[in-house]
């Protein structure tokens, strides 16, 4: 039943993990794009911040040095490929599932949400950022929608 699409990360960093200070971390940024097919500027946008990531530009270049970055550039990529708007493969919203992942029913986002568990249990990596990229029917420009918490470190 899955069509066996490739589910891609792509890592961007200068560090080096394996001279890494235990007792000092790598911060880690992890970003999400393509949950809702329908949504293809996230495409554009992901793939323009890809470019700047990559580029010479001296800010990126300072980024590359002391963060990791890892892309996940297609996170739905059966619901892109069939046309759907906001469902994957399944008919599932997957936004609408990361507290109840099934790997059956949600394959990319299992593997995703377990990737996530893996980064933030690691001894070399502190997972300090996850960005997960739409695209809004209506609304126009850049903004942010974000959870708000006493610690954030909960
Ligand atoms: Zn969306």
């Amino acid at each position: 039943m899955w069509q066996n699409r490739k589910l891609d990360v792509i890592t961007v960093s200068n560090v080096a993990l394996a001279s890494t200070n235990p007792a000092k971390k790598t911060k880690l940024v992890v970003i999400i794009a393509r949950s809702h097919p329908g949504e293809s500027p996230t495409s554009f946008i992901a793939q323009g911040f890809i470019d700047f990531l990559v580029s010479t530009h001296a800010m990126m270049g300072a980024l590359r040095d002391h963060v990791m970055i890892k892309i996940i550039p297609m996170m739905n990529p059966d619901g892109v490929f069939l046309g759907n708007y906001r469902c994957s493969l399944m008919g599932y919203d997957l936004n609408r599932h990361w507290n109840q992942v099934s790997p059956w029913s949600h394959p990319t986002l299992h593997a995703i949400k377990n990737f996530l568990l893996e980064m933030d249990a690691s001894k070399t990596l502190e997972l300090d950022m996850v960005i997960d990229m739409h695209a809004h029917s209506s609304l126009m420009g850049t903004f942010i929608y974000g959870n708000s918490y006493d610690d954030v470190y909960r």
